[in-house]
């Protein structure tokens, strides 16, 4: 089986699993509990928080584990929301675990203001700056697509925010950014930024919130306390260990080089086809969308299962949902949506593997052509 479907998830290192296991039955205490053991479990899990904060390049501020994104998204715009006259901004790209906290901020009668995107799949930055004012108590704006790969310019993001709201807080959500593409978070100057570790084949459930301050945000659950306070439960060890273990595994340059040239391997191949579309916004290396003229995304997911190669079909949250929020945002009509495949990379591809993907993505859509005509 090729899997092309790594913006959704990736396989865990194997390394990642001997680690869990250590974790889970040998060095399984409690990291808040009195015992040296604990005492033991505590310090690497500090030691852990330090190799996130120096992988995000940070100088300051620190990582609060959590169970993945989506939970890290909720802290870090929940946490950020005060009573008052304030106003809440995110890009219309958003992950559904950012995009349906603004709808739910909404609900609640608060201020939300939503920035379009533009052909490029990045965030319209004119609207942007029409937007902020005084009033902007958060900036939610994610570094890469997960539906398109685009990237935006957070730095310029930051600069509008300094300039018209340098009240502001802002937050980044990095899922299919942090240990793939190279960033700072010093250089972005971002105050919170969310991860998650199954993006780069550490374990699902795991992830972080970067807080430059922890006086930034509230808690949202109450409890015993963890996580300095903001992040109440007993940590998920074996798995921030296991992600760990990914974390010194990956060479995020190397990574970078090497799927820059397996996707253009891939795109060699795939363009073959002229009725293939490769929907490119040049953003990372990782993600791509192809639009297969008069066969259906769908369609071609399962013919292509059946052929040994899986892609995706957008998000995974929305991949069972009609249409494409993100694609209908961006300009494209339904027949361009709902012809179209996300494809995804990981680095430990080989090269025969991206080039038998692309050869038999395009025999199954000649296959399906036949078909249907
Ligand atoms: N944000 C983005 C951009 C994502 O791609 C995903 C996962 O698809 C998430 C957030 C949610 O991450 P998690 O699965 O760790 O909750």
């Amino acid at each position: 089986m090729i899997f092309l479907d790594n913006a959704g998830t990736t396989k865990m290192f194997a390394e990642c699993v001997t680690t869990y296991s250590h974790f889970a039955c040998d060095e399984f205490y409690n990291p808040s509990a009195v015992s040296r053991k604990s005492a033991f479990v505590h310090a690497k899990l500090e030691e852990v928080r330090r190799v996130c904060l120096k992988k995000l390049g940070a100088l300051k501020g620190t990582v609060i584990f959590t169970g993945g994104a989506t939970e890290s998204n909720n802290l870090a715009v929940k946490g950020a929301v005060r009573n008052g006259d304030f106003e809440y901004v995110f890009s219309k790209g958003e992950h559904p675990s950012i995009f349906n906290v603004a709808r739910s901020l909404e609900n609640e009668g608060k201020i939300v203001k939503y920035i379009g995107l533009c052909k490029d799949g990045k965030v319209d930055l004119a609207e942007l700056e029409k937007t902020l004012n005084k009033k902007t108590k958060l900036i939610s704006c994610m570094l890469v697509s997960n539906e398109t790969g685009a990237i935006n310019d957070i730095k310029k993001i930051v600069g509008l925010k300094n300039q018209l709201s340098p009240q502001a807080l802002i937050h980044v959500d990095a899922v299919q950014g942090f240990m793939k593409i190279p960033f700072s978070v010093e250089d972005l100057g971002v105050d919170m930024l969310s991860f998650s570790a199954h993006k780069f084949h550490g374990p699902k459930g795991v992830g972080g919130l970067y807080v430059r301050s922890l006086q930034l945000i509230k808690n949202i659950v109450d409890g015993g306390g963890q996580e300095y306070g903001l992040r109440s439960g007993t940590e998920n060890v074996p798995a921030i260990m296991a992600m760990h273990t990914a974390l010194s595994m990956i060479d995020v340059k190397g990574n970078f080089e090497k799927v820059t040239n397996l996707k253009r391997i891939f795109n060699e191949i795939v363009s073959q086809e002229s009725d293939i579309k490769i929907l490119d916004f040049h953003g990372s290396p990782y993600i791509e969308i192809l639009s297969f003229k008069g066969v259906k995304g769908e369609t071609m997911l399962h013919a292509l299962e059946e052929r040994g190669v899986i892609v995706g079909l957008g998000s995974a949250c929305s991949a069972k949902k009609a249409g494409n929020r993100i694609l209908e945002n961006i300009g494209y009509n339904k027949d361009e949506i709902i012809s179209s495949c996300r494809i995804s990379f990981n680095a430990y591809m080989t090269e025969s593997e991206v080039k038998e993907a692309g050869n038999i993505i395009i025999e199954t859509y000649k296959e399906m052509l036949k078909r249907l005509s």
